[in-house]
Order: structure tokens, then sequence, then C-alpha cells
């Protein structure tokens, strides 16, 4: 893997925020801030299509200053928000949906999201939700008494985010209606339950979202639950990616790079690694609780490092490995 914009490498490197950069022929990338400091930007794509209007792809966060970003380069292209013809985003995470409800309203541009993504819209995906069944998964976990205070009171305090509904949805493979552009959507199950990947055949570009990201292995089974396990649609959606190895990477946070199918190898390893890992310790003792097993795993924070959010989303994926490793037992 290496990366296809020095500007965004660096500014990844040291967290500050790259200047809007153009990609390909009517491509363009832009930051979009996100607060909070996890992660300093996310990226937006802006498509011009042969007709001269104009097509967004993840708008970002939704903030002032981010609105203001957009509207500053679509002036320097000679436009505006009200020559905006379609969104799309890849899932509906905040970073990446947030902008799109102003959007809509000062564009008319129909919102579009993959129909399974679309079906988690509308109401909160990471809302407060129900204490008591909060508790009946702690219980699950194993979660000793002095710990569960903690995760109850982050899950009570989840943001309440909801994302917007879509206008419009999409299926595995449609392509998109934008003239001069050969753009198809990819349902990449795994990160989100209905994440959405995007190819651009005539300019060999990849649109990941956060299904493939440069710099850090995106946490998986974030979106609306799922009936299968999302570690192993996660990695069948590698595999799907994996098949365009001449492709350049636009990821949704990050920078611009090539070699997928090497990042699509290391990022698989990353977590069957990891299963690995709970795979032995179930091997010496079977009976482990999900408590018991993450807190024999390596953390690069550490064990004693994981409070709050942290230690919720170790047990919650810790569970996930150990539901595939069950899946791949049966
Ligand atoms: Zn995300």
């Amino acid at each position: 893997m290496h990366p296809t914009s020095p500007a965004q490498f660096e500014a990844s490197r040291s967290r500050t925020i790259p200047q809007p950069e153009l990609v390909r022929d009517d491509v363009w990338a832009l930051a979009q801030q996100m607060p909070g400091g996890y992660l300093p930007y996310s990226l937006l794509y802006v498509l011009r299509d042969a007709d001269g209007a104009f097509h967004v792809i993840d708008p970002g966060w939704d903030s002032p200053q981010n609105w203001s970003t957009l509207c500053e380069v679509l002036a320097g292209l000679g436009a505006s928000v009200a020559d905006v013809r379609s969104i799309t985003s890849t899932h509906l995470h905040p970073d990446h949906i947030g902008l799109a409800q102003r959007l809509r309203q000062a564009s008319g541009a129909p919102l579009q999201l993959h129909e399974t993504e679309a079906a988690a819209t509308g109401s909160p995906f990471d809302g407060p939700g129900n204490a008591d069944a909060v508790e009946l998964q702690l219980d699950a976990w194993g979660v000793p008494e002095h710990r569960r205070a903690e995760i109850l009171r982050i899950t009570a305090q989840a943001s309440g985010f909801v994302p917007p509904a879509a206008d419009r949805t999409l299926v595995d493979g449609e392509r998109l209606d934008i003239p001069g552009f050969d753009l198809r959507g990819m349902l990449t199950p795994g990160h989100t339950s209905g994440h959405l990947c995007l190819r651009e055949d005539g300019r060999s570009l990849l649109f990941t979202g956060d299904h493939l990201l440069p710099m850090m292995y995106a946490g998986l089974g974030l979106g609306a639950p799922s009936a299968t396990n999302p570690l192993a649609d996660y990695l069948a959606s590698l595999d799907r990616v994996r098949e365009y190895p001449g492709y350049e990477v636009l990821p949704g946070h990050g920078y611009r790079f090539a070699g997928v199918a090497e990042r699509a190898t290391e990022t698989a390893e990353h977590h069957r690694r990891r299963s690995r890992e709970v795979a032995a310790v179930l091997e010496d003792a079977p009976d482990s609780s999900t408590w018991q097993i993450a807190s024999s795993l390596t953390w690069s924070a550490g064990w004693p490092g994981l409070v709050d959010f942290l230690l919720y989303s170790a047990l919650a994926q810790t569970e996930m490995h150990r539901d595939y490793l069950a899946g791949a037992a049966r």
C-alpha cells in the first residue's frame, strides 16, 4: 500500500486538515472536520457530471464549519449547493451522513443509501437503548458487578444521533445516475450491515467509506443489529474489493492510496489474528465468559486501560469473535 496524495498523507500523520484537492478529472476530495479528537477529519468527494451538475459522496459531520467548507469548494468550481443533484452516503454514521439533511434541504437532491442501511435510518442507531436489555447483555458477558456502572452510564449517554431517512435506496451492483460516470454500488457489510462502497470503472476509483482505511482498522458491527456475524460478513466484503487491484482507493478517512489487495489482506489478517487469540483462550478454558476472554487478550491500550466506551466496545468485539468461531465450528 502506498499513499497517492502526499498532502493527505502528511495531514493524516500530523493530525491536521488537508486542503481540498483534485483527484481525477471531475473528482475532488475535501476534508470535513470531526469533533471529539478521535479522528481529525472525514473525506467528502465531489463529482461533476457531464452536464455540469454536482454529486456528493459522504457529506460529513453536520457543523457550520463543514457547511462553509462545502459551499466554498463548490463556489471555487463556479457552482453552489443548488447545483447538487445527488447525495450518497456509504453508511449511516454521523461523520459520513450528518450534513446530508442540510444539504438536501438546500439543494433538493435526494439522499441515497443501500436499502439495508436505509432500513436502519429514522431512529437512533446508538441511542440510549433499553437499560434492561443492556443489563441482560452484561449478565451474558459475565461483567463483574464493579464494572457494570460505567457501561450502563455510557450506553445511556450515547448521542442519540438519528440518521436522516433515505430518499432513494440502492441495491448491490446498481449504476448511479451520474452522466459521464460509470459509478456502481457494492454492498460491503461488516463495519455496518448495509455499508456501501462505490466503484468507478472509467477512472479506476474505489470509494470505500469506512470499509477499508489506510491508517487504522475500523470497528465492525457498528450499525443496526444483523442476523449474520459482522466479522464473517466483513471478511467476505474484503474479498470483494480485493478484486480491483489496479484501482485507487478513496477512503472515508486518512489518505488516498494504491494497493487495495495488500491493504485488504493486512486488514483481514488483523481480525483473524484476534480470532486466533480468542480461540486459544477458549481451547484452554472452554467455559470462559466473554469478560474472561477479553481480559486475557492483548489490547493496544492494555486491558486495565479499557474503560467506559472502550471497555464496552472491547467486550462487543470479543463476543463477535467468539460467535464467529462458534459459527465456523458448526
Ligand atoms: Zn463509520
